[in-house]
């Protein structure tokens, strides 16, 4: 235990130690260690405001034909709240005990994996290896909000198109198993109100048309089709997460007083649709509203819509048969996913854009927001020699 610890690890815990915690992340801290990082490797730096104080950061590595689309590696700078009551360590501290498991937030999600991209083309670098294409790493702010003043501005911005990206690598999540998995889209996200208006009137009687049994009628809907996907997701060893709908009750509001019928209540929902099913699935709520009673009516955040996705398919995308070539010459083996949940990757695929979502993260759980965030140190360097292949192979892609 007395050996040193790689450089490599001593970068990636003085990154945790920064507090880019929402919703006060020290933003001036993060991009000052990043520029000292730009200077390690040698790579451009640039800093945009995508919203007054919440700062992007973009470092170039020009390639020998500057011409040819760009590779992108993308990581958030922020991370989620903590409850420092449950954890083992201090979340900001890096604690490092003796099986090398390095606890603090942001070690899964998602700073192991900016220092990783780093790292890799550090060595990649002192290795002598040249790229064809340009390298680019942002560094975005305020992913763990939505994203919305973070990649979904920088993405509007001129200075975004000039990149000209062609590919690129953004977050997964971490596998239990002994394998990674590589997320080519996303499911469709909903939040979703459903009100119940209902006859008002004293609590001691059976009167008709009353907003409870409407919201008995919604519940019984929409939870009765949360069961049949969870079934049909634990009998099909084949699916994943990505590939059925989640939905869950998350706030209910409503009524007055203990002994008086409500005049309305109000049911809201969190759904997450498959790709499968997005076209098909406001039909659904629409006739679930129906048959719950009259007046029943719901309001969607935003509309459901098919998410873009990248294509996978053996031989017709050379990003991807280069991406899956590198992780099989890195010993990975690689499993593609719809991602369950959402990331800033979805406004690069709005774009147009390839990407995908990876973190080289195996027999690690999953614990991205969750207290006693940890990555083991020697997991996580084993993610620096994947990406050294992975930008290798992926910066040297010939045109096509
Ligand atoms: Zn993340």
């Amino acid at each position: 235990m007395s050996t040193k610890e790689d450089p490599a690890v001593t970068n990636f815990r003085n990154y945790i130690r920064i507090k880019t915690v929402q919703p006060n992340p020290d933003y001036a801290s993060s991009t000052k260690f990043l520029q000292d990082q730009a200077k390690d490797v040698g790579a451009e730096f640039l800093v945009v405001e995508c919203m007054p104080g919440k700062p992007a950061v973009i470092m170039t590595l020009p390639g020998e034909d500057p011409c040819l689309p760009s590779l992108l590696l993308n990581s958030h700078t922020d991370v989620v709240p903590v409850f420092p009551e449950h954890w083992k360590y201090d979340p900001f501290s890096a604690h490092k005990d003796e099986n090398g498991d390095i606890y603090g937030r942001g070690t899964q999600d998602m700073k192991s994996v900016g220092i990783q991209y780093l790292e890799a083309i550090k060595r990649l670098k002192k290795d002598g290896h040249k790229f064809l294409r340009t390298v680019h790493l942002t560094f975005v702010p305020e992913e763990e909000v939505g994203g919305l003043n973070g990649m979904g501005k920088l993405v509007e911005m001129d200075l975004f198109k000039r990149l000209q990206v062609g590919l690129a690598l953004d977050e997964g999540y971490s596998n239990p198993t002994n394998a990674m998995t590589a997320f080519y889209g996303q499911r469709s996200i909903c939040s979703l109100v459903v009100t119940c208006p209902g006859q008002p009137g004293h609590g001691s009687q059976f009167l008709e048309n009353t907003a409870g049994e409407k919201a008995r009628r919604i519940i019984n809907s929409f939870l009765g089709f949360r069961d049949a996907e969870e079934r049909r997701l634990k009998e099909n060893p084949d699916l994943k997460l990505g590939d059925v709908t989640t939905i869950n009750l998350t706030i209910l509001e409503g009524g007055v007083q203990f002994n008086v019928l409500p005049a309305e209540l109000k049911l809201s929902f969190d759904i997450r649709v498959c790709p499968a099913q997005v076209e098909t699935f406001e039909d659904k709520v629409r006739g679930w509203c129906k048959e719950a009673g009259e007046g029943v009516t719901y309001k969607l955040r935003e509309p459901f819509r098919q998410m873009e996705q990248m294509c996978v398919e053996e031989g017709k995308n050379p990003w991807w048969d280069t991406f899956a070539a590198a992780c099989k010459k890195a010993n990975v083996e690689l499993e593609k996913e719809i991602f369950p949940a959402s990331t800033d990757m979805k406004f690069l695929r709005a774009m147009g854009i390839d990407a995908i979502g990876f973190t080289p993260m195996n027999n690690t759980p999953r614990l991205l927001h969750d207290h006693n965030e940890y990555l083991n140190e020697k997991v996580f360097l084993r993610g620096i020699d994947i990406y050294y292949q992975l930008i290798h192979d992926l910066a040297n892609l010939k045109p096509f």
